[in-house]
């Protein structure tokens, strides 16, 4: 073969290719605003939001047979509908039926709780639209808020009205549009904490929620603010993130994280290195989202999210868009923020600021239901507490504890099966929706991370009192990531496998070695897929086991999971 290039070995040289334009990626301030594809084409047709009133003139009246194809499966998700999965279909057909085949005529609703922060009125209100209109389901998602099933587009009217007459929304909790924003749980509480971001949180729902100027975002848009040294709001996932530092000449505000996501191309944010003011966060916040509407890829769903722009662009690139064309000022220079500092969770019982206590409980991967929703209200209520929290890794925290009550609210939520002092892997655990409601999912995953950590916890009794740090489970039940496997210990990603007799059964793509920055680890990392190594779901357990026992007898002293 000959090393030498045609034109240098003396060759004609061949008529340079002109160079081809490249392809437009729909970012609107540079290809312009002409749709290119279907979805982009919806949006601009007719605004998502638009949506509501059909909901409530026509599709509530006449029934879900009458709602448009593009209303169903597009511009209701803006009012957190979501149709979900029908019964019985199994995992090996998701890919092969059309959305309409696995579709059912029931809803999955989410209403978005910003910060996760409800009063026990509001908590009631859920509990009776849980029971009344959901068959009594309720889950707290991995951002704070709640989902509820079987959710008939007649009566979504009502709920409406009864989630909005106590200042709960649906709005944009899916959809193209800035969704919930996490916060920290323990926000304006906490005895340690830095910073009480409640008041950003706040003014950023209150102008932009709902603000058709940013309903159409190439995709959805994540976001979270913390002023707790746990970092509780895991920042590094998120499209933007604010995380309490102190300035050596500014005193206390925010560190700039952007560009983070999970699914299937997982990226960490990066920091822009930007100090941000407290009373900034709410303007810097809305200019990001205005880079990523104007700026952001809109070609390919699948690379429409922050985190591509941020791949190409860098921090420093960004940075500078940022600041030259939306807020038209300089952000100083800022430190990172410290390693976290305490379990982000706020599972236990911790001092607040005003000598009472908040006790954070750990439900079964989530899963609660209206009963128990109405059960915590009650119980809070009996001890003068009137408010709760949702928080980022499906638990739940009452606030106001008088000190001396602890141990009967413990008690009394221990009743409701939400425990504060919880064995391992009840606590780590933590699971999707999975194949029970989503249209999207391969595998079952709620029942199957319970069952696993309740076995875990009993078979491996022996070792978990003695790790140094805990071993963090999460199941997807696709790979989506929305338990957010890739920064779990152990992250499982549904799909089929093959069994002893080489059938496809339900099982999982391990991944090791992932974490989001924490008191046992100083900076995030996604876990390594493990190139073959899968388990079904029927040997969950024992490998999970196996790998716990293993790094156990291995690791060098205090050795984490993570760096084993
Ligand atoms: Fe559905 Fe997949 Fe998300 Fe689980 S990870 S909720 S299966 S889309």
């Amino acid at each position: 073969m000959n090393a030498v290039p045609p034109a240098a070995a003396g060759a004609p040289a061949r008529p340079a290719r002109p160079a081809r334009a490249a392809r437009p990626q729909g970012q609107w301030a540079v290809d312009g605003t002409a749709p290119l594809n279907h979805n982009e084409q919806f949006k601009q047709d007719d605004p998502a939001l638009n949506v509501r009133r059909r909901v409530e003139e026509v599709y509530a009246k006449e029934g879900f047979a009458s709602i448009d194809p593009d209303d169903l499966r597009g511009r209701l998700r803006w009012w957190g509908l979501y149709t979900q999965r029908k019964p019985g279909i199994d995992g090996g057909r998701t890919a092969q039926l059309e959305p309409h085949e696995l579709e059912d005529e029931y809803f999955m609703m989410r209403v978005r709780v910003d910060g996760g922060a409800l009063t026990t009125e509001q908590l009631r209100v859920v509990a009776g639209v849980s029971t009344e209109f959901a068959r009594g389901t309720a889950d707290i998602s991995d951002r704070q808020n709640v989902q509820l099933h079987w959710v008939r587009i007649e009566d979504v009217p009502e709920i409406w009205r009864r989630l909005e007459a106590v200042g709960l929304w649906t709005t944009e909790a899916c959809g193209d549009c800035p969704r919930v924003i996490l916060g920290s749980p323990v926000a304006g509480v906490a005895a340690d904490e830095l910073l009480d971001p409640t008041p950003q949180i706040e003014e950023i729902q209150r102008r932009w929620i709902g603000d058709p100027e940013l309903a159409n975002l190439p995709r959805k848009f994540k976001s979270a603010i913390t002023g707790h040294p746990s970092q509780d709001v895991v920042h590094e996932i998120n499209d933007v993130s604010f995380v309490a530092v102190e300035h050596p000449e500014l005193g206390l505000g925010y560190d700039l994280f952007v560009g983070g996501g999970l699914s299937t191309t997982a990226r960490l944010a990066s920091r822009l290195g930007a100090f941000v003011r407290p009373d900034e966060v709410p303007e810097v916040w809305h200019a990001v989202v205005q880079v990523f509407r104007d700026y952001g890829y809109r070609r390919l769903r699948n690379k429409a999210r922050l985190k591509f722009l941020l791949a190409d662009w860098g921090a420093e690139r960004f940075r500078q868009v940022l600041q030259d064309e939306y807020l038209h000022r300089a952000l100083p220079d800022g430190p990172p923020p410290p390693p976290p500092v305490g379990s982000g969770d706020h599972v236990g019982v911790h001092p607040q600021k005003d000598g009472r206590r908040y006790v954070g409980v750990a439900p079964s991967v989530g899963r609660v239901s209206g009963e128990v929703l109405a059960g915590v209200a009650d119980l809070a209520e009996a001890h003068g507490s009137h408010r709760v929290r949702l928080t980022p890794h499906q638990k739940l925290v009452v606030l106001d504890v008088p000190a001396d009550e602890v141990e009967e609210v413990v008690d009394g939520l221990a009743a409701l099966g939400l425990e504060a002092r919880p064995n391992l892997f009840r606590r780590t655990t933590m699971a999707c929706t999975g194949i029970e409601y989503c249209k999207l999912a391969i595998v079952e995953t709620k029942a199957t991370a319970t069952r696993a950590a309740a076995e875990l916890d009993e078979r491996l009794a022996d070792v978990q009192a003695g790790l140094p740090a805990p071993v963090r489970l999460h199941v997807n039940g696709c790979p989506n990531s929305c338990a957010r496997i890739q920064t779990a210990d152990i992250g499982l990603k549904g799909q089929l496998v093959a069994g002893d007799d080489g059938e496809q059964v339900p099982g999982f793509q391990v991944h090791l070695g992932g974490g989001l920055a924490s008191a046992d680890r100083e900076e995030a990392g996604l876990g390594r897929t493990v190139r073959g190594l899968k388990v079904t779901a029927d040997d969950l357990v024992e490998y999970v086991e196996r790998v716990v026992r293993r790094y156990d007898a291995g690791r060098d002293g205090d050795e984490t999971f993570a760096t084993w």
